[in-house]
């Protein structure tokens, strides 16, 4: 489709999770400026709807009764919106968040029927987040099928993980069949490294982890900008300890809950995900912010625990890495909480890490680099996924047009 000469179109991004939907509008074009930005939470209890403009202004807000909205009506009131703000302006073309592409889907890829079948064929890998990204996808293609609809996958940027980082010990036949590690939050990783590329080149060439610390948490280590191992595995449930998920678990734990307390698979399910990590351990919140307020040693228990496992797993990522040479911190953790970056760092002292304390403490905000003169680099690099999926699908479509 050609672009007019007066709109060059703007690019829509929707990152479905399990009770929300983020969604962004950009100008198209591979630094297209963000025009709006909103979510749907509460999808299935009380929704609500919040959308800000570029300055960050309030532009819309709504709610609906408990149960009133599922992923499906919400996409449609986005899209409802979406249309009365761009007052006239098209929309070029659509950008997903997809959980899982499998090990074929390794670049951002248009979606036609064979694509989402493949999506759907890989349901059973995510069943608690595929589908939801996939919702809006559908919903897309009934009300504007004209229109270009481009899936950034979360596994993808660690498809370049040498084959023995990415198998189990397990009998082949179940490797073959896709038992394997696929690691995620792969978007994240990619912004990060694109982001130190523009502006840290020295560093971005080197042997980096990167900690994602969010209510999902994993680590990614990064060798000259390419993915050569992370802490999560077949399943976002795996490697570090989290808002409410475990992380590594002695598999041996399932089985003795299955014999000698009759655990099945929902309830399993219910244990690893929802009722473990920060919220299990302290018995008070998955939240960061609740714990480091509470003055209960559980939270501060629960806290240490965090931090013991990050530590633990930088180390076997260096190992994997050959040594290390930088460490960045994103996400709602990483970027916001300075005593997690102080306590990690400090645990990564026998590596040559050492924080500037000041510069740790230093709530502005930003990009930033916040270790010792003398020491390996640390920086905060807040995380935008959403730009990352805008910018694959502005590249889809200016590749289509060229
Ligand atoms: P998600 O994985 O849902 O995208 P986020 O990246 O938003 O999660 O991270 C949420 C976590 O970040 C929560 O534990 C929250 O408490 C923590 N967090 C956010 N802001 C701060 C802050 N200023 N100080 C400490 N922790 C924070």
């Amino acid at each position: 489709m050609p672009r007019s000469e007066s709109d060059p179109g703007c690019v829509a991004v929707l990152n479905a999770g399990s009770s929300s939907i983020k969604f962004a509008l950009y100008e198209l074009g591979t630094e297209g400026a963000l025009l709006f930005d909103g979510q749907v939470e509460r999808l299935g209890g009380a929704a609500q709807l919040k959308v800000s403009d570029q300055s960050g202004k309030s532009v819309a807000e709504c709610s609906w009764p408990r149960g009133a909205l599922d992923h499906h009506g919400a996409t449609a009131e986005i899209l409802k919106l979406g249309r009365s703000l761009l007052a006239g302006r098209r929309i070029a073309a659509f950008g997903h968040r997809v959980v899982h592409g499998g090990v074929k889907l390794i670049r951002p890829t248009r979606l036609d029927a064979g694509v989402l079948a493949e999506l759907e064929r890989l349901v059973p890998l995510a069943p608690l987040h595929q589908p939801h990204n996939l919702a809006p996808i559908g919903v897309i293609a009934q009300a504007a099928p004209h229109l270009p609809q481009i899936a950034c996958f979360d596994t993808a940027f660690h498809r370049s993980q040498p084959a023995l980082a990415q198998e189990f010990a397990l009998p082949r036949a179940l490797t073959d069949e896709g038992v394997r590690r696929y690691g995620f939050h792969g978007l994240s990783y990619d912004y990060i490294v694109t982001r130190l590329r523009e502006s840290e080149p020295d560093v971005a060439g080197r042997r980096l982890i990167i900690a994602h610390l969010g209510n999902g948490a994993s680590l990614c280590a990064v060798h000259d900008g390419r993915s050569v191992a992370s802490t999560m595995g077949f399943t976002a449930v795996d490697g570090l300890m989290m808002g409410t998920r475990t992380g590594t678990l002695d598999p041996g734990v399932l089985l003795y809950l299955m014999e000698e307390h009759g655990y099945d698979a929902s309830r399993l399910e219910d244990l690893l995900y929802r009722q473990s990590g920060l919220l299990g351990v302290s018995g008070i919140a998955s939240d960061m912010r609740t714990l480091r307020q509470s003055g209960e040693p559980a939270a501060a228990h629960a806290i240490a625990l965090f931090v013991y496992r990050i530590v633990r797993e930088i180390g076997s990522l260096a190992a994997a890495l050959g040594g290390l040479d930088a460490l960045v911190f994103t996400a709602g953790i990483g970027e916001n909480d300075a005593a997690t970056r102080a306590e990690v760092v400090q645990g990564c002292a026998w590596l040559g890490f050492a924080l500037d304390p000041a510069r740790n403490d230093d709530g502005g905000g930003g990009q930033r680099r916040i270790n010792a003169a003398d020491a390996r680099p640390v920086l905060v690099v807040p995380t935008d996924e959403e730009r990352m999926i805008a910018r694959y699908t502005s590249a889809a479509v200016l590749q289509e047009e060229s």
